[in-house]
């Protein structure tokens, strides 16, 4: 990514200290968690990286994956800082994570960990500091753990962390404000290219919280979702997939009707929209060839590899990045973090169509900046974070 940052910072002729600048973590905490498990001790490694606070306090997840380290939770908490100034919602950058495998933890030891985590790092979090939130491994149970820890230190302040139960404080239309997003940018690049939403063909790859909303919203759009897949599988439905009657199973391989088929073959479906919702480096240059879509719309982190990125620009099709396509989460925790500080509820309808047009604004915003530089809409999304995160820094005083 710090290459992205750097071409940025070339294309709007950064000087190269302010670049760098751009680059570094603000703060690294790193802390360990002893926890009991059976009747001996494992102590286990904390993050929290705050990357920048130039255009506001800092927001990001906080992961339980066996694989987190501290490159890792930097380069995360980097991508927030640029993924909250492309959307324009008053953020900076962070992340968090504890380096354990989540499949093997109890309840109990869940809750554990986030309470020592949170009592190990209370003095950097906070409404106007770093405001935690789901992530791999986390969900909003851990959140109100998170926040209940939180009140016990320092007071009844709700807003200190995001993606919490709806029950407790967490907004309605949080959990749909990924896929959600992904749909509306999906028809606004349609619309952009002067092309029909309604009966245009879309094909899926996730049905988890991205994919299924995904799903659901294009179909309400009017697009034709004609396959979905999952890890236990696809299934394929020419004439458009009802999605309302899948969304109740909880795997594909649990639909009785349409067709079967596999999740590789999914991708190499003739159809408009292609969306992958579901791993990184699902697009390489093994299958690029077989990928007929126009339109790719990444709904999950880095589902295009590099090389694979370059072959299907040069062929004509357009990508959305992940950092624009995937970003309605963060937008949605925007909104609970602004309903929590003024304590007033909205409903749902208004949350729907703020996200809506803040993401309309968003897109609007990547492709006018590809069209002043000539770069793709990857290029550009960097390009407009660089110069939000840069401006904001210059006019503190920070930077020259
Ligand atoms: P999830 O765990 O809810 O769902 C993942 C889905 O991917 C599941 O349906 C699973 O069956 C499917 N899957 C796994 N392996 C597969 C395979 N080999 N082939 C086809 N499908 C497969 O996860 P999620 O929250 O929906 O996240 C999906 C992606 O979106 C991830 O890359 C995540 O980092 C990214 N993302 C999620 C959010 C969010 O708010 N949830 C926000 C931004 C980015």
């Amino acid at each position: 990514m710090n290459e992205k940052i750097s071409q940025a910072g070339a294309i709007l002729g950064l000087k190269e200290g302010v670049v760098q600048a751009l680059q570094q973590c603000e703060r690294e905490v790193v802390v360990s968690i002893p926890l009991r498990r059976g009747d001996d001790v494992e102590v286990l490694t904390g993050y929290r990286v705050q990357h920048s606070s130039a255009r506001g306090p800092r927001k990001g997840g906080i992961r339980f994956h066996q694989d987190v380290d501290l490159d890792e939770v930097r380069a995360l908490a980097s991508l927030m800082t640029w993924k909250t100034a492309l959307i324009d919602v008053p953020f900076g950058g962070a992340k968090g994570g504890v380096t354990v495998d989540a499949s093997t933890l109890t309840d109990l030891e869940r809750e554990e960990i986030i309470r020592r985590w949170t009592r190990s790092i209370h003095h950097v979090l906070g409404h106007q500091r770093d405001i935690p939130a789901p992530d791999m491994g986390t969900d909003a149970r851990t959140m109100a753990w998170l926040m209940d820890e939180f009140h016990r230190l320092e007071g009844f302040q709700p807003a200190c962390v995001t993606g919490k139960p709806v029950e407790l404080f967490g907004a309605p239309g949080r959990e749909e404000a990924t896929g959600r997003g992904v749909a509306m940018i999906a028809a606004a690049t349609l619309e952009e290219n002067r092309e029909k939403v309604k009966g245009a063909r879309v094909v899926i790859q996730g049905f988890g919280n991205v994919g299924r909303f995904t799903a659901l919203v294009c179909q309400q759009l009017g697009f034709k979702v004609i396959a979905i897949a999952d890890v236990s599988g696809g299934i394929i439905h020419p004439d458009g997939i009802n999605v309302e009657e899948i969304m109740k199973y909880k795997t594909i391989r649990d639909v009785p009707s349409y067709d079967k088929t596999n999740s590789a073959e999914v991708l190499e479906q003739r159809c408009e929209v292609l969306i992958p919702a579901a791993l990184g480096g699902v697009i390489t240059s093994s299958n690029v060839d077989k990928i007929h879509a126009q339109y790719i719309i990444e709904g999950a982190n880095q589902p295009t590899t590099a090389d694979a990125d370059w072959v299907l620009r040069d062929r004509g099709s357009i990508i959305v990045p992940d950092i624009l396509a995937n970003s309605g989460g963060v937008m949605g925790s925007y909104f609970e973090w602004t309903q929590n500080i003024q304590q007033y509820s909205w409903p749902i309808e208004k949350f729907r169509s703020e996200l809506d047009s803040r993401m309309a604004k968003a897109f609007a915003d990547v492709y006018r900046e590809s069209k002043l530089h000539l770069v793709d809409l990857r290029t550009a999304a960097f390009v407009l974070a660089v110069k939000r995160v840069a401006g904001a820094f210059a006019l503190r005083g920070i930077l020259v």
